[in-house]
């Protein structure tokens, strides 16, 4: 929101002294990121968004690119009808409240999660509302984190505790997306769990991993500063994919019988086979990467070893606390830190070149953050 000073010299209507008369305008546009085809987002001035009833007008101050962004980015995923590219990974600052609107007020510092959810339909009411019958993505419908104002609806809203930093607040969502898939495996402490892929959920599945406390944790990284990372947060063992066979040293790491868990962050027919083979009989494979096709795969080892094929959809409740508020806590108490992960930060200015470095893990990316604090 750009205020525009408008100036002239008018005569003043009491002690008619010529003075000079400044007018202040709301200018009501913003600088946003706008997809113009496949690998083509650019900055441009749009119209801001007129605040609709259950929604907030937030002002954006941080905002993680994401692996769906990056689809949509490559048009693996379809790209909003809107063209403004919609980061969902942010935070910010409430500017204004749409009516209806009684959960949050201007000034609080809120993080969202991904999308809007209706609250009374069936799934809603037993609190899945993740999988709500009304769900709406804020990267397809709204104006999200890639502009200096997000539109976002109430219902999405967490409040961010005072010690939480902007940075940390935009990594609340993918953090969430992590600590989910870990507990839909059910898996407990004596559990030794296989985590394949270091992106971002995959190393932060690796740091919520830590904190559960599982018996041994090993992670899967085509990078090599994927790799380092992993090293870093304390992983118990780290196959490098280009040089290393995932299968071989998971048996003989995880022997006689495997890894208890596996959660699959990739979600690439190669790795839903390793996934199968590294699991031992009667376990649980967890799904929560972005599928961009059809797959071929053979599900006769699921059969043969009685496995368990889990998938986990963003967030909501886990037990009795959302996986919001579970992660917004163990950032809070220091227990998760993301923040390592943050490997380039921009302005929002330069939205072309942090998508090209986020794009391109050969650029050393992890999480790319553009900042506007
Ligand atoms: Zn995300
Ligand atoms: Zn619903």
């Amino acid at each position: 929101m750009n205020l525009v000073e408008l100036v002239g010299l008018s005569e003043c209507f009491l002690c008619q002294q010529r003075k000079i008369l400044i007018v202040l305008k709301m200018s009501r546009t913003m600088k946003a990121g706008i997809y113009h085809g496949v690998r083509d987002i650019r900055l441009e001035e749009i119209e801001m968004p007129a605040v609709k009833p259950g929604h907030v007008l937030v002002d954006t101050k941080v905002s993680g690119i994401c692996g769906s962004d990056i689809h949509q980015y490559h048009g693996e995923w379809r790209q909003p009808r809107t063209k403004v590219a919609t980061g969902h990974e942010l935070s910010g600052v409430v500017v204004e409240v749409g009516d209806g609107v009684s959960s949050v007020s201007v000034g609080d510092r809120v993080c969202p999660e991904c999308f809007a959810h209706c609250g009374t339909c069936r799934f809603c009411r037993v609190g899945q509302y993740n999988l709500c019958e009304n769900i709406r993505y804020i990267s397809q419908a709204g104006y999200g984190g890639f502009a200096e104002y997000s539109l976002l609806p109430a219902s999405a809203l967490f409040k961010l505790p005072d010690n939480l930093s902007f940075e940390e607040g935009a990594l609340v969502e993918p953090l969430a997306v992590s600590y989910r898939s870990l507990l839909r495996a059910g898996a407990d402490q004596r559990a030794r769990v296989a985590i394949l892929g270091a992106g971002t959920i995959g190393l932060l599945c690796l740091a919520v991993a830590k904190v559960l406390d599982f018996r041994e944790v090993l992670i899967t990284a085509k990078y090599e500063h994927q790799a380092k990372m992993a090293e870093m947060l304390g992983a118990d063992h780290v196959i490098r994919v280009s040089t290393q066979d995932v299968r071989r040293e998971a048996q003989v790491l995880f022997e006689p019988h495997g890894a208890d868990v596996v959660v699959d962050t990739v979600a690439v027919e190669q790795t839903f086979h390793d996934a199968v083979a590294i699991v031992r009989k009667a376990g649980t494979i967890s799904l929560v990467g972005g599928y961009t096709g059809p797959l071929n795969i053979s599900l006769g080892a699921v059969v043969s070893k009685e496995l368990q094929l889990v998938g986990s959809q963003c967030y909501s409740y886990s037990g009795l606390t959302t996986d919001f508020a579970a992660v917004i806590d163990l950032i809070a108490q220091k227990a998760v830190d993301g923040t390592p992960l943050i490997t380039h930060r921009f302005p929002l200015d330069e939205v072309t070149a942090a998508f090209k470095v986020a794009a391109d893990k050969r650029s050393g990316s992890i999480k790319v953050f553009l900042c506007q604090e």
